[in-house]
């Protein structure tokens, strides 16, 4: 799993409807990648409204790929 693929699981992980090998690829990748843990500790947080305000406190190398997912989100 890479950090972009982390993002596009973050909220089925959240509520629980990530399938187990997802999960488990999930939590290799945050025991691996301190970006993610960053953004995944601050998503699971974050009320949904304000969810778009991460991408200005997140590290540049993430912030791209989470702007596009919460725009596929919102546009989808
Ligand atoms: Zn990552």
């Amino acid at each position: 799993m890479n950090c972009h693929e982390l993002i596009d699981f973050c909220f089925d992980y959240i509520e629980g409807a990530l399938p187990e090998p997802e999960q488990v690829g999930f939590r290799r990748h945050l025991s691996q990648c301190p970006d993610c843990v960053c953004f995944f500790e601050t998503y699971r947080k974050t009320p949904e409204l304000t969810r778009e305000a991460l991408a200005t406190k997140i590290p540049s190398s993430v912030r791209e790929s989470i702007r596009s997912f919460l725009l596929a989100r919102r546009n989808g």
